[in-house]
């Protein structure tokens, strides 16, 4: 749509909503276009153990490496790349960056993970599950040294449907993480009904926890952890003190910017984390 060089001020509202919505059409075009030169690619955030502070794995995390506006996070692409039906490419990427590099880091170290993130369309129509066992079988890793993140909102869209996705997931041997914990609408039940292996904090209980110091809320969700057998992940840990306290009550691992900003693949100096302990 050509922008009308002398809309009156009255237009301003219908100018304004015209504008976001070729903004929007701009931005799918330009995602299109972004896939199809490879500009997507992983970055990847560390995750360490509480027990001694080591490295015990990485979260892939999408990036999109603009060639004129820099690095662009998902939160200004992943609403179109899902209202667009582009998501299954990307997570199909991401599957593929992640488990190569995975198996190149598992070679000095073996028993690192990877985690990657799912999106609701991936759970309602999981065509990544045959290029999952093909990339298994490729860089020969052990089903459990992959770990697939879907959110409680994900889960909700199409509960059977979930469930089924779920199920193939886990007899294959693939773990599963509970992402954003606390932030969907998800009951206890359906958390009983998927016993993902790890449970994730979101970072805003941690950054509630700075303000407020109320410890009820983490240490409640860390006991219905490993109550239910569950590994509890801390997201966003960006201070000593939050550090301190979550390794205080149990947590068993974390990630954030404290230790480990997502970073992409030559940036990774794995031994660094391994010989190194708490900051
Ligand atoms: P998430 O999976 O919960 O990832 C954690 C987000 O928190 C990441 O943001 C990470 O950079 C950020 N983070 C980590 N540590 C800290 C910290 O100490 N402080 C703060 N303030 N932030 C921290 P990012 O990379 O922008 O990703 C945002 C969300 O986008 C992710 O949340 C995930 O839901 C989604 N996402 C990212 N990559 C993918 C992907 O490949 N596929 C899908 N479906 N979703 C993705
Ligand atoms: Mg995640
Ligand atoms: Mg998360
Ligand atoms: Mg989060």
């Amino acid at each position: 749509v050509a922008r009308r060089s002398s809309a009156p001020t009255v237009k301003y509202f219908d100018a304004s909503l015209e504008d976001h919505q070729r903004d929007r059409f701009n931005l799918a075009q330009e995602v299109r276009h972004a896939l199809q030169q490879n500009q997507f690619t992983a970055a990847y955030q560390a995750v360490f153990s509480f027990k001694d502070g080591s490295l015990i794995g990485f979260e892939a995390l999408a990036r999109w490496q603009h060639p004129s506006r820099g690095l662009i996070g998902p939160g200004a692409f992943m609403q179109v790349m899902e209202e667009q039906g582009f998501i299954s490419e990307l997570t199909l990427l991401m599957l593929e960056t992640a488990l190569k590099q995975l198996a190149h880091w598992r070679k000095t170290h073996s028993n690192l993970f990877m985690s990657i993130n799912l999106s609701a369309l991936d759970i309602q129509k999981p065509d990544f599950i045959d290029a999952l066992k093909n990339l298994l079988n490729i860089y020969q890793l052990t089903p459990d040294s992959v770990v697939l993140e879907i959110t409680e909102t994900a889960l909700l869209a199409d509960w059977q449907t979930a469930i089924q996705t779920i199920d193939i997931l886990r007899a294959m041997g693939v773990k599963l993480a509970l992402d954003d914990f606390g932030t969907g609408y998800s009951s206890l039940s359906y958390l009983n009904r998927i016993r993902p292996s790890t449970l994730k904090i979101d970072k805003s209980f941690v950054s509630e926890w700075s303000e407020s110091h109320d410890e009820s809320l983490l240490r409640t969700m860390v006991h219905l952890g490993h109550d239910m057998d569950m590994n509890v992940v801390a997201e966003g840990i960006e201070t000593v003190e939050e550090l301190n306290f979550l390794k205080d009550i149990n947590c068993n691992c974390y990630q954030g910017f404290l230790r480990a900003r997502p970073m992409f693949k030559d940036d990774v100096a794995l031994a660094d984390w391994f010989s190194a302990s708490k900051p």
